[in-house]
């Protein structure tokens, strides 16, 4: 599977991030293509400006719609899915990640300044943040929801890593894990993780993994359902109180 990505942004600079890693790999190897498109390059004006004064008055500048239309005008994006950067929008999640990594394009709009005029909105498939605060610019925003989106394309990861058991991918957060050596000062890696024994080593992650959503993000557990194992662990846990 291939995916293209197109990003709007007067800084695309920023996006360094997206030359290294997993991400990287995947531009190189040809399974993702990113595309910068800075709207500075379609103002119409001598000054190159991309921002004006809000009407009504207020602090701050706005985008104005031009630079935008037209820069999404020029290029091909039939049937993408086009996301504003904006922290008033559908927070990301990893259910999202998931959703987005199934599309073959993507385009980020990343505002500036006091943000987007209203009617670039009418562009847009979804408007999207990425958590209760507000950043200077929806660079950093869309950098961190295509790390975590291109690592789910499938072969990106490769052999030696995955992700269905990574935290919120199963809906529950992820079991603690250990590599050498066995102790580590004075700290001593569980048994079990020792023994071989691959279903008793199943039973004490699935355990972990529960006793650990449960009491770092009981939240998350009130939207998953559980299996009937599930259930009789959590009962275990509570009742035992090692919560
Ligand atoms: N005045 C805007 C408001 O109160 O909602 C904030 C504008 S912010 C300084 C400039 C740009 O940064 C936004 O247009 C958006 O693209 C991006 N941005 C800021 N915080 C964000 C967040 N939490 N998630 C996604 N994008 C964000």
């Amino acid at each position: 599977m291939q995916m293209q990505i197109d990003i709007l942004t007067l800084f695309p600079e920023m996006f360094s991030s997206l030359d290294h890693s997993i991400v990287g790999r995947a531009r190189n190897s040809g399974k993702l293509t990113v595309n910068f498109h800075n709207f500075r390059d379609f103002a119409t004006n001598k000054q190159k400006h991309v921002d004006d004064m809000p009407y009504g008055g207020g602090q701050g500048m706005l985008l104005m719609p031009q630079p935008i239309f037209d820069t999404l005008a020029s290029f091909p994006h039939q049937n993408a899915r086009i996301l504003m950067m904006d922290p008033a929008g559908r927070q990301f999640d990893q259910a999202f990640a998931e959703e987005l990594s199934k599309e073959s394009q993507i385009v980020f709009l990343c505002g500036h300044y006091e943000g987007f005029d209203e009617r670039i909105k009418t562009l847009v498939t979804d408007e999207v943040s990425l958590g209760d605060y507000v950043l200077t610019g929806g660079e950093t925003a869309a950098a961190v929801m295509i790390d975590a989106t291109v690592r789910l394309i499938p072969d990106v990861l490769g052999k030696s890593a995955s992700h269905e058991d990574d935290s919120f991918s199963s809906g529950l957060l992820e079991y603690p894990q250990y590599t050498r050596p066995e102790v580590f000062r004075g700290l001593k890696v569980p048994e079990v993780l020792m023994s071989g024994h691959h279903e008793n080593i199943r039973k004490w992650r699935l355990s972990e993994s529960l006793a650990k959503t449960l009491r770092l993000r009981p939240d998350l557990l009130a939207k998953y359902e559980l299996t009937a194992e599930e259930s009789e662990i959590l009962k275990r846990l509570e009742e035992e109180s090692v919560v």
